[in-house]
C-alpha cells in the first residue's frame, strides 16, 4: 500500500469560514448534506497527556495547548480532599537504593566516553560543587527580566492551557483530564465524578476553538468533522467515552480514528515496515508498523517519559548543590524551570559532556527575580540516560505514597467487557506482556532458550489471546527503551513476517516532544546493537528461522500420521526431545557459520530515523492524521450521529482499519 506522504499534503489555504449565519441554518442541516470528502471542514485532534494539538486538517501544524484546567480551590472545596499537606518525593536526599542506580548510569556513561575516546576531567564532578556552592545570586529589576511570567494568584476563574500552568498551586487544583497519551485521567482524586473530568476536557476543547485561531461558536461544530488520534494500546471504553462525547454533545458531524503509531507513519511518509518510538510526556510507547497496519503484538506502553527525565535532571542539579537549594519541583514555578532547564541543558552529544558555566532565573511569584550562575557536568546526559535505566524512575516513585485510586471515576467508565464471557477485551500485545513478566530477549545469553522460546511464539500468542482475563494488570512497565524495541521488532517479525526483520531494523522512527534531546537517534542506535542479541543480529536469522519452523512441523506432522497412533505423555515427550534435537543442531551449525572466516553474512543494520527537517517531533503524530483526513480513505472512516444512534460503539468495527 502506499502511505501518502507529507509531500503530497496540498497547500495550506486559508479557509473561508463564514461564520455569520451558517450555524443557524446549519441547525437544520441533516445527515445527508454532511460531506464527508471535503477537508475544508475537518479538525484534527491529537490529545496528549502533556498537550493537546488540534487544528484544521489543512492547517501546516496544529495549535498546541497544555492539557491542562486550573480550578479555584474555592471551587472545590469539600468535594475532592484538596491536597494541602506536601509530599516532598523529589528532594536531594535519596536512599541508597538510588545512588546505586545513578552509579550504575555513571559508570555507563564513562564506559560512552572512553569508547569513543573522549578524555573525562577527573575532577569534574568537584569543580561543579564547589563552583555552585559559592554562587551568589543577582537581583533583577522587574523591567529587566525580559522572561518575566506572570504568574496567576487570584483564584477569580478556570484558567485553561497555558494560563493553567501560571496558576499558583496555593491558590489552585491544576488537573490534567488527559493522562497516558489518550486515555482520561480517571485516577486523579482530583475529579469528583466522569462527569467533572469530561467538563474539564470539553471545556480546554471549546477554551481552543473559541480563540483568534479557530474563532468557532458551539453552535458551529456542527459543521466539522474530527479525525482523532487514539493511542496504539487504546483502551475502548475511554475512545468511545471521547467519540461520544465529540459526537452527542460538542455536536460534530463525524468523526474518524486513527491509532498513533500509523498517524506518526503518515506524517513521516514512511511506507515501508517501520518500528515507531514515541518518546512523551508521562509515558514512552513502541510499536510496529506494516502495510498500514499497527501491529498489535508489537505495541509496547512504557510508565515513563520526558516529565521523568525533568524530575531526575532537577534531582541530580540539587544533588550538585544547585545554588537553588529549596527548589520545589512540584510548585507551578518550580516545574516551570525545570521544564526550562531540561530543554535547554539535558543532551546525548558526548563532545558536550564536560564542566560548563550556565545561568538561570529563579522567579517566584510575589517576589523580585533572581539571577544565578552555576556548573554542569555530567548531569546533562545521566537525566536522559534513565530511558535506558527506568528502574532509576521507579524506585523514585517507590519513595512517593501511592495516590488514592478514585473508585468513584473508576466505576463510572470501568474497563471493556465482552458480554458474553466478562473477560477484558481490550487489544493485548505479548511484548507488553513479556515486558511484565520480565521475559526479554535482550539480556538472555542462552541463546539455545531463546532461540526455542521463539519457535514456541505462535503457541504463547494464541495463549494470550485465548486467556481468561477478569481484571486488569496493575503492574508499571520499566523495562529499558532499547530491549523494548528489540521486543516489539521480533515479535512483530515473529507474528506477522519473519522477512521484515530489517526492514524494521533500518527503520526506527522517534517522535513525540521527548525525542527532542540532541543526539537521541545517535546513541539510541549504539544501545540496539549493544543490547540486541548475536542470534537475532545476523542477516541469515530469518532463514534459520524459517528452516527450523518447516523441519518442527514436518516432525509435528509426521509423528500425526504416523499410523493413528494414540499419544501419550512419552511419545509427547518424545516428540519434544527430537525437536529440541533439531533446534540444537540447526543452532549449532549456525554459529559455526557466523563464526567462519568466509561467512559472507552480517549484522541487520540499525537505522534510527529522526522526524522529517523543519518538522517538530511531537506534531509528526497530528501531521500524520492531517494527511489521513485529506485522503479518499477517511471517507469510510467517518462514523456519524446517526451511525451512533442507531448502533452505538458495534459501529467501530465497521469503521476502523484496524479490528476493533
Ligand atoms: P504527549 O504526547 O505525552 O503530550 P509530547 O509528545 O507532546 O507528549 O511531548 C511532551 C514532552 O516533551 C514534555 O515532557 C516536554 O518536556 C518534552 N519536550 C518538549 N520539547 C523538548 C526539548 N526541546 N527537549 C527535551 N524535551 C522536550
Amino acid at each position: 500500500t502506499q502511505v501518502p506522504s507529507m509531500a503530497n499534503t496540498p497547500d495550506v489555504t486559508d479557509l473561508k469560514r463564514d461564520n455569520g449565519n451558517v450555524a443557524e441554518q446549519n441547525e437544520a442541516i441533516g445527515e445527508e448534506d454532511i460531506d464527508l470528502s471535503d477537508a475544508n471542514t475537518t479538525m484534527v485532534i491529537h490529545p496528549g497527556s502533556n498537550s493537546l494539538k488540534i487544528g484544521f486538517a489543512k492547517d501546516e501544524s496544529p495549535f498546541v495547548i497544555p492539557c491542562c484546567v486550573a480550578i479555584p480551590k474555592s471551587e472545590l472545596k469539600g468535594q475532592v480532599p484538596v491536597n494541602e499537606e506536601k509530599q516532598r518525593a523529589y528532594n536531594r536526599d535519596q536512599p541508597t537504593e538510588f545512588h546505586e542506580i545513578k552509579s550504575e548510569i555513571q559508570h555507563s556513561f564513562r564506559e560512552r566516553m572512553r569508547f569513543y575516546k573522549r578524555k573525562v576531567q577527573p575532577n569534574a564532578h568537584e569543580q561543579v560543587v564547589n563552583y555552585n556552592k559559592l554562587s551568589k545570586p543577582e537581583l533583577i529589576e522587574d523591567k529587566n527580566d525580559y522572561n518575566r511570567v506572570n504568574w496567576i494568584t487570584n483564584p477569580d476563574r478556570r484558567y485553561y492551557g497555558e494560563d493553567a500552568l501560571k496558576c499558583s498551586k496555593e491558590h489552585f487544583v491544576v488537573r490534567y483530564p488527559v493522562v497516558k497519551g489518550g486515555s482520561f485521567n480517571i485516577s486523579s482524586p482530583d475529579y469528583r465524578s466522569l462527569q467533572d473530568l469530561m467538563g474539564d476536557f470539553t471545556g480546554l476543547l471549546e477554551h481552543v476553538l473559541r480563540s483568534p485561531k479557530f474563532q468557532l461558536k458551539r453552535s458551529q461544530f456542527t459543521q466539522y468533522k474530527v479525525v482523532l488520534v487514539i493511542p496504539d494500546l487504546f483502551e475502548k471504553s475511554h475512545v468511545e467515552t471521547l467519540i461520544r462525547c465529540l459526537i452527542t454533545e460538542m455536536q460534530f458531524q463525524a468523526v474518524a480514528i486513527i491509532q498513533e503509531s500509523l498517524a506518526t507513519c503518515y506524517g513521516a511518509g514512511i511506507s515501508s515496515s517501520t518500528c515507531v518510538v514515541n518518546v512523551g510526556a508521562t509515558q514512552t510507547r513502541v510499536a510496529c508498523v506494516d502495510e498500514g497496519t499497527v501491529l498489535q503484538d508489537s505495541c509496547i506502553t512504557l510508565d515513563y517519559g520526558s516529565d521523568d527525565i525533568t524530575k531526575l535532571f532537577a534531582l541530580f542539579l540539587l544533588q550538585s548543590e544547585f545554588p537553588y537549594q529549596d527548589w520545589d519541583i512540584e510548585s507551578t514555578h518550580g516545574w516551570y524551570l525545570a521544564e526550562e532547564l531540561k530543554k535547554k541543558f539535558t543532551t546525548f552529544q558526548d563532545a558536550s559532556v564536560t564542566v560548563q558555566l550556565y545561568n538561570f532565573v529563579k522567579r517566584i511569584p510575589g517576589q523580585q527575580a533572581e539571577k544565578f550562575d552555576f556548573k554542569v557536568f555530567d548531569e546533562v546526559i545521566l537525566a536522559p540516560l534513565s530511558l535506558f535505566y527506568p528502574d532509576i524512575v521507579a524506585q523514585l516513585r517507590n519513595e512517593l505514597r501511592p495516590p488514592s485510586p478514585n473508585e468513584k471515576v473508576k466505576s463510572e467508565l470501568p474497563i471493556s467487557r465482552d458480554v458474553f464471557t466478562d473477560n477484558l477485551d481490550d487489544w493485548r500485545s505479548l511484548s507488553q506482556a513479556e515486558c511484565l513478566d520480565n521475559q526479554l530477549y535482550c539480556g538472555n545469553q542462552d541463546e539455545f532458550q531463546t532461540l526455542c522460546r521463539i519457535l514456541d511464539t505462535p503457541s504463547r500468542l494464541d495463549e494470550l489471546q485465548t486467556e481468561h482475563r477478569l481484571e486488569p494488570d496493575p503492574r508499571q512497565n520499566y523495562a529499558p527503551l532499547e530491549k523494548a524495541i528489540v521486543q516489539s521488532i521480533t515479535n512483530a517479525c515473529l507474528s506477522f513476517d519473519i522477512s521484515k526483520m530489517s526492514s524494521f531494523y533500518s527503520n526506527i522512527l522517534v517522535c513525540g516532544g521527548g525525542s527532542n534531546i540532541p543526539s537521541f537517534d545517535f546513541i539510541l542506535t549504539d544501545r540496539i546493537n549493544i543490547w540486541r542479541p548475536r542470534l537475532l543480529s545476523h542477516t541469515s536469522f530469518p532463514d534459520l528461522y524459517k528452516k527450523l519452523s518447516k523441519q518442527i512441523k514436518d516432525i509435528k506432522n509426521s509423528v500425526k500420521n504416523g499410523e493413528g497412533k494414540s499419544s501419550g505423555p512419552q511419545e509427547d515427550e518424545q516428540l519434544k526431545e527430537k525437536v529440541r534435537e533439531v533446534i540444537r543442531r540447526e543452532l549449532e551449525r549456525y554459529n559455526e557459520h557466523i563464526e567462519s572466516p568466509n561467512n559472507v553474512d552480517h549484522l541487520l543494520p540499525v537505522s534510527v530515523l529522526p522526524p522529517p527537517k523543519d518538522l517538530d517531533p511531537s506534531m509528526l503524530i497530528w501531521k500524520g492524521a492531517s494527511v489521513l483526513a485529506q485522503i479518499k480513505l477517511v471517507e469510510e472512516l467517518y462514523l456519524t450521529g446517526a451511525d451512533w444512534d442507531m448502533h452505538g460503539s458495534r459501529i467501530l468495527q465497521y469503521k476502523c482499519i484496524f479490528t476493533y
